[in-house]
């Protein structure tokens, strides 16, 4: 049913597959294993797909297919192809393959692997769904992440560039040690280096070199080496790497190891974001803003760039809790915040939830006149924005204050600074912002007054 009317799709609407989504090929010929793939795939990893029960009907989808498939998923035994050779077909078009099997030894998995498949999954289990589901994720994630090997051999001598290319890596090589250095300042996004034993300019003091910049958070390093000599190994980790392998390479292995480096890092840099982040309204939290806020300033001030420092506070919040229930309180919050995102460059400036309905921020590049006229413009539109509760619309209103950061000081100290301020826009009535500049104008308009 999938197989028939989905490659129906392709001929009748011609481009029509052709949308932003990568695009699948399954060749298979058990129904439920089909519909299950398929769903699956759509679902869980947001891709096309087109399935094939024959060899026959799989050429014919190629043909129409226009180049779009960027991966096949295919069953070794079908009908029209009792010896495989379905993967003959689809390494000769030049599909990258996932090949899906029943049958399964020693001499195939010799006769798989020269053929260059991406990967294999036996059918033997009730896993093999799951496997199926997450080698196809893992080819998907590879598309994405830039793997540097640091190696003597020519790129394409490389075995390990070669292995890391099959699995549709990014990947950058590089020479030697200084070549190496090069490339990681040039391609920032490098999450996983390779590097060789024997590199000219030394494989271990690369790894040493790289891990004065750069933490087993933020990089994951692999030594290999030709050398059978088990100290190899010792010495690398020790040196910092996260991982070593012995060449020649077993491919499910040099596999395996990369993706787990790969998975480490991602897992690693999921759960920071996730205990940088405030939960209910998706900014910075406190912790995060402590941790990233001295090294802005820092950087502010080494370059004699204006930098300021604010507290935000929501006017009378409690009340929204006492009259509205606590559910309305953090709608108010997450309006907040979200009006705070939209209009406040994350890129450029720092934003946190500090606790409770109060909010800091850094500006950076601006003097605190700019500053404050600049906190006046979020006052003003936090106090336009209305939030419906029932039939009745709320509106919210908050108050202000800004500290400039000229010298170096602890950085509680900008922020006690900021607080003073608030403290004062709160005395003076609310809704307002505060700064040494606003009480400068404040003192001028009231002489002026007389
Ligand atoms: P002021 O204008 O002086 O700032 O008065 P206020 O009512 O805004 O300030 P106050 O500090 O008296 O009250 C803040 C309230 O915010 C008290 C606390 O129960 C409530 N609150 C703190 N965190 C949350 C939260 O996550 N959700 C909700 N709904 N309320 C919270
Ligand atoms: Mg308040
Ligand atoms: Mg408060």
């Amino acid at each position: 049913m999938h197989g028939n009317l989905r490659t129906a799709q392709i001929r009748t609407r011609g481009g029509a597959l052709s949308g932003s989504r990568p695009c699948i090929l399954v060749v298979e010929d058990t129904r439920t294993f089909t519909t299950v793939l398929a769903h699956r795939f759509e679902t869980e990893l947001a891709v096309d797909v087109v399935t094939c029960q024959t060899l026959k009907d799989m050429q014919r989808a190629i043909s129409e297919s226009q180049g779009r498939f960027m991966l096949g998923v295919v069953d070794l035994n079908l009908a029209d192809s009792p010896k495989g050779e379905v993967l003959d077909y689809s390494l000769e078009v030049g599909l990258p393959t996932i090949v899906f099997t029943g049958t399964f030894d020693f001499h195939m998995r010799e006769s798989l692997l020269q053929k260059n498949v991406l990967d294999y999954v036996i059918k033997d289990n009730s896993g093999a769904i799951d496997s199926i589901v997450n080698a196809v994720r893992r080819v998907l994630q590879n598309r994405n992440i830039r793997v540097l090997v640091a190696d003597g051999r020519e790129q394409e001598e490389s075995e390990a560039v070669q292995m890391l290319l099959a699995q549709q890596f990014l990947v950058v090589h590089a020479g030697s040690a200084p070549e190496a250095m090069e490339k990681l300042g040039k391609y920032r996004d490098i999450e996983l280096v390779l590097i060789d034993d024997a590199l000219p300019g030394g494989g271990v003091e690369l790894v040493k070199q790289i891990r004065r910049n750069a933490s087993a958070e933020d990089m994951r390093i692999i030594g290999f080496s030709t050398r059978q000599n088990p100290l190899t190994c010792a010495v690398f980790l020790k040196a910092g790497a996260s991982d070593f392998l012995y060449q020649p390479f077993i491919q499910e292995e040099f596999q395996c190891r990369v993706a787990q480096s790969v998975d480490t890092l991602s897992q690693i840099k999921k759960l920071q974001a996730i205990a940088s982040r405030d939960f209910l309204t998706d900014t910075y939290n406190r912790r995060y803003f402590f941790e990233r806020g001295p090294i802005l300033v820092q950087h502010c001030l080494a370059r004699h760039e204006p930098c300021c420092a604010v507290v935000l506070d929501i006017d009378h919040f409690k009340k929204f809790n006492d009259t509205y229930g606590h559910e309305t309180g953090d709608l108010v919050l997450k309006t907040v915040a979200r009006k705070l995102r939209q209009m406040i460059d994350g890129e450029t400036h720092l934003i946190a939830r500090l606790g409770g309905e109060e909010f800091a921020i850094l500006l950076r590049n601006m003097d605190v006149r700019e500053a404050t006229e600049y906190c006046d413009l979020l006052r003003e539109e936090i106090a336009r924005t209305n939030i419906l509760f029932e039939d009745e619309e709320l509106s919210v209103r908050v108050s202000i204050g800004v500290a400039i950061i000229s010298a170096e000081e602890t950085f509680d100290n900008y922020l006690h600074a900021a607080d003073q301020y608030l403290y004062m826009a709160k005395n003076s009535g609310r809704n307002r912002v505060f700064s040494d500049y606003s009480i400068t104008q404040l003192f001028a308009d009231r002489q002026k007054a007389g």
